[in-house]
């Protein structure tokens, strides 16, 4: 396997062979020779948890795919479930989106070599839909189990002589959830190991990011009741721009998306949002939101990235001077909220039953 093949999927069989046979010692990683292996390590979970996906840096692959492994380690060590399955999702994500770009023979090749899956190519198109492959329905229904929305439903797919007919993205998605059950297990493990100083530094810088997000990830300390005066200019640039009918990117509906539902926002009143100003199809939205929501899928609430990612994006725009003071659209948020509830005008003093002392 190449190596740009193994860090783009680390987690592969051939990938793994590939770094078992550098047969690399702990002692070995705490030398500085290894210590961008280290710093992506942990910069792949500190992504995870801030951002909830990873990036790719396909530009040095033996770092890419090393820092898997040291990862995966650090994660183990930390031992926390939700952590565990937080990197594991990030991880997945990661893998969905490579995929959908992936070229088709090497798709089929990762379902088939690693997975076991009886997948076929297919090309037929149905409704104007091309379906790029087709899978026994065996393996569909052992890899769709955990999908609970009604379109993976076997009554609601285009079953042929046993098999089942798939998009690319489909398919993908499938991966994604195989994907994460493997790392999943993987990180899981209780493990106690001394880890070399040069790891240990790496490790705490995990831990403390970890502990800052704990509360955040978790929604807590948010207001009771949506305050839309409160958002902060990221998201009404992307509400605005989706009033206004302008194609939103990816990333501009995930902030959107993650941020309401996050601050309260019912999920019902997002997708008739969405669905109401643009041409989004009802169902998808519907699938997208739920998703990141965290009430459908692998049930991981996504939270939205912080302003680095934001401003990375393009989205940070029409900043104030909360802005300067802050890392993260919630944290914009519920300073404003307090800002607002203080200038808010008190209610009037109830005039006193006492009666007045007589002239
Ligand atoms: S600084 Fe942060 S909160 Fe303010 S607009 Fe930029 S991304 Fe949004």
């Amino acid at each position: 396997m190449l190596e740009r093949e193994a860090a783009k999927y680390p987690f592969l069989r051939e990938a793994v062979k590939l770094v078992d046979a550098l047969n690399l010692q702990l002692d070995d990683l705490a030398d500085p020779s290894y210590s961008k292996v280290l710093d992506r390590a942990a910069e792949r979970i500190i992504q995870a948890i801030e951002d909830g996906a990873i990036d790719d840096r396909l530009d040095d692959y033996m770092t890419e795919l090393l820092s898997f492994p040291v990862a995966a380690m650090f994660v183990t060590v930390k031992g926390e479930q939700f952590l565990s399955r937080r990197y594991a999702l990030a991880e997945a994500v990661r893998v969905y989106f490579l995929l959908q770009e992936e070229e088709r023979d090497k798709l089929a090749q990762i379902a088939r070599d690693d997975f076991g899956w009886d997948l076929k190519d297919s090309g037929e198109r149905y409704d104007g839909v091309l379906h790029d492959f087709q899978l026994h329905f065996g393996d569909y229904l052992h890899s769709s189990g955990s999908f609970h929305e009604d379109k993976w439903k076997l009554v609601n797919r285009i079953v042929k002589n046993g098999y089942v007919l798939l998009t690319q993205r489909e398919v993908a998605r499938l991966i994604q959830g195989e994907v994460e059950t493997l790392i999943k297990e993987r990180v899981s493990k209780q493990v106690k190991i001394n880890l070399p100083e040069p790891l240990q530094e790496r490790l705490n810088r995990v831990s403390k990011v970890f502990e800052e997000n704990r509360t955040r990830l978790g929604g807590e300390d948010l207001p009771s009741e949506v305050i839309n005066e409160a958002f902060p200019p990221c998201i009404r640039y992307c509400m605005e721009g989706l009033l206004a009918g302008r194609r939103a990117s990816h990333m501009e509906r995930f902030a959107l998306t993650s941020f309401l539902v996050t601050v309260g926002m019912p999920l019902d009143r997002l997708v008739d949002l969405y669905t109401s100003v643009s041409d989004f199809d009802p169902a998808m939205t519907q699938y997208q939101v739920e998703h990141i929501a965290g009430v459908r899928g692998n049930r991981t609430k996504y939270t939205p990235p912080l302003c680095d990612t934001l401003r990375t994006h393009g989205i940070c725009r029409n900043k104030d001077d909360i802005c300067e003071r802050v890392k993260h659209p919630l944290s914009y948020y519920r300073i404003k909220a307090r800002r607002l509830a203080y200038q808010r005008p008190q209610p009037q003093a109830q005039p006193s039953n006492t009666p007045k002392p007589s002239q």
